[in-house]
């Protein structure tokens, strides 16, 4: 199982309580079973010991490439940055905090090989210490987003996944900006195949995906693969209009000929216009998410800064044995 050089990309903010393990068990694993390989951490502008630490492995171990954002840009333009600047015939996309065991990969090339495929996308089978609000939102976030979504995305599946060099140079053809990217790596296409896994606990620190962020990924999710929000907003639209236009014909009919039964109320006057204007709001508020995020697109401002970059060099990929 040598054939092929392989890039890992490890998307890195504030993970200095737990580097070295990944570093550890990455090489073990590694060191093992492939000859060319590089571990390429992205370091998402940390703002600890994560880069210096980073730094002295690398200055030991060749293997250790090191590319380092000016800032914190997010988990996902992290990644972007690891698929755009990795070099390997083909690409693991793993999390630093050995939730996506490192042990998988030999099986992922192994799976890669035998099916002829493109992409091997790792399933958890379950989620061990993680809340049950975390377990709940992640499953109806799932949900929700694959009955909007035109492109099916696997559920419960993360970014750990295994991308051959055609879908590593189709996706970096993508001009995008605001990347979902297991939604973009699920859009190109080719052929995709499961493995199964348990998903283990964070090996130490915290998560870096409080609430704030996580709605920020639904989000984008949600707005750059789909229309039908949109669609939603012109329903919403059509059965408020349709609505009051029966209301009308009640108060004409009633105004004519049950005038003893004329409406007298305020509280459903209120709650007319109360129901309008929200759903007046929202689908102002739908347009405007839009309209924001072309915006964002057409500002055209990268995704990522690379501040330095160290030990990168080209992989070479070794003949066929
Ligand atoms: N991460 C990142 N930038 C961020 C947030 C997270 O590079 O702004 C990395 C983080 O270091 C980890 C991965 O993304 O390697 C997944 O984050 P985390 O484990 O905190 O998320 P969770 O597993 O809780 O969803
Ligand atoms: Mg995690």
């Amino acid at each position: 199982m040598n054939v092929h050089s392989i890039s890992v990309i490890i998307p890195c903010f504030n993970e200095q309580q737990v580097i070295r393990e990944t570093y550890m068990r990455l090489t073990r694993v590694m060191q093992a079973n492939f000859s060319a390989y590089e571990l390429l951490f992205v370091n998402d502008g940390s703002r600890d010991y994560t880069l210096s630490i980073l730094k002295e492995l690398a200055s030991q171990d060749e293997h250790v490439h090191i590319i380092s954002l000016s800032r914190n840009f997010g988990h996902q333009p992290a990644v972007s940055a690891g698929i755009e600047n990795c070099t390997g015939d083909l690409a693991i996309i793993i999390d630093a905090d050995l939730q996506d065991p490192p042990e998988l990969i030999p099986d992922m090339v192994r799976m890669y090989e035998a099916e002829g495929c493109n992409v091997v996308y790792a399933v958890r089978k379950q989620r061990q210490g993680e809340t049950v609000f975390k377990r709940v939102t992640a499953k109806w976030f799932y949900r929700i987003i694959n009955y909007l979504s035109e492109v099916p995305l696997p559920v419960d599946t993360g970014d750990f996944r295994l991308i051959d060099r055609k879908v590593i140079d189709a996706f970096n053809r993508l001009e995008e900006r605001n990347k979902y990217i297991r939604g973009l790596i699920s859009w190109v296409g080719f052929k995709q195949v499961p493995i199964y896994y348990e998903r283990a606990e964070r090996f130490a620190g915290e998560t870096k995906y409080p609430l704030s962020k996580m709605l920020k990924f639904a989000r984008t999710s949600l707005l750059y693969f789909s229309n039908k929000p949109l669609r939603l907003a012109s329903s919403i639209g059509i059965f408020s209009v349709i609505i009051a236009l029966c209301l009308t014909m009640w108060v004409l009919y009633t105004t004519f000929f049950l005038p003893d039964r004329l409406v007298q109320g305020w509280s459903s006057t209120l709650i007319v216009v109360m129901f309008f204007g929200g759903t007046q709001m929202l689908t102002v508020g739908i347009l405007g998410e839009y309209l924001g995020s072309i915006f964002n697109e057409i500002k055209k401002r990268p995704e990522f800064i690379v501040d330095e970059k160290v030990n990168t060099k080209p992989l070479k990929s070794n003949p066929p044995a």
